[in-house]
């Protein structure tokens, strides 16, 4: 029955609700079939691009765990929620500018895109003069895109070990986007390699299009968007 303008149930949020209940199967099934606990995969809703009623909608249908990738966005859409739905975990999922590390520090939980020591440094610097320490992910460009952002591959190791010895940063995850035009498996193969000889426990690998895929490789979180909201209104 219509209760207002918007009806009880926007039709967005019913196909919201709908989407979040076959994914958390899907997901369940995908870790129970690679030998995990039906639990032991964290989606992350990726809800850049959506506007507050979306975000609205999968919060109500229960999720905690939400992915931006632009701090101004997620300054303009998060604050009030986060402190009306507590606890929810915020994560940092595109490029962090060192000018934005304040804000990022202060409003994320999750920063899964550091990438560079520069950024380490600043980071480590606003963790003591905030004393709030977001978990730090660390991206791998494992496709070697020029133009996407993440360490390569081969200097991973080094920059892990920059992040804990000389910046004192615990390094939680890693994460990865393959190439948009090749086999997601063996980029998230190679992500699980590098994590496991760096005795680093989160992976943070799949999107909407392959999440199963990343599952069975190992991820612990799964960032899935559109297979959620539907389309957006930025990339
Ligand atoms: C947009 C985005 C996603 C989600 O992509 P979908 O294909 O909509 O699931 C995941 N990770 C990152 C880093 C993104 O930018």
């Amino acid at each position: 029955m219509e209760q207002n303008g918007h009806g009880s149930m926007g039709d967005q949020s019913q196909a919201i609700v709908s989407n979040l209940d076959r994914l958390r199967s899907r997901i369940a099934r995908a870790s129970i079939d690679s030998g995990r606990s039906g639990d032991s995969v964290r989606l992350v809703c990726v809800s850049k691009g959506q506007e507050v009623s979306a975000l609205r909608a999968a919060l109500v249908a229960g999720e905690r765990i939400f992915g931006e990738n632009r701090v101004q966005e997620a300054a303009r859409k998060w604050p009030d929620l986060k402190t009306e739905f507590a606890p929810v975990e915020l994560h940092l999922i595109g490029p962090l500018q060192t000018n934005k590390v304040r804000e990022a520090v202060a409003l994320f939980d999750v920063i899964e895109t550091l990438d560079r020591p520069r950024l380490a440094e600043a980071l480590a610097r606003e963790f003591d003069a905030a004393g709030r320490r977001p978990k730090l992910y660390v991206e791998v460009n494992t496709g070697r895109e020029p133009q996407k952002a993440g360490v390569l591959p081969e200097d991973a190791d080094n920059f892990i070990k920059f992040c804990r010895q000389d910046c004192s940063l615990e390094i939680e995850g890693l994460m990865c986007i393959p190439p948009a035009d090749q086999q997601a498996s063996p980029h998230f193969a190679l992500l699980a390699q590098i994590a496991s000889r760096n005795g680093i426990d989160c992976l943070s690998m799949g999107m909407s299009a392959d999440y199963e895929l990343g599952i069975q490789l190992g991820a612990t979180h799964v960032r899935v968007g559109s297979a959620i909201f539907g389309a957006r209104l930025h990339a």
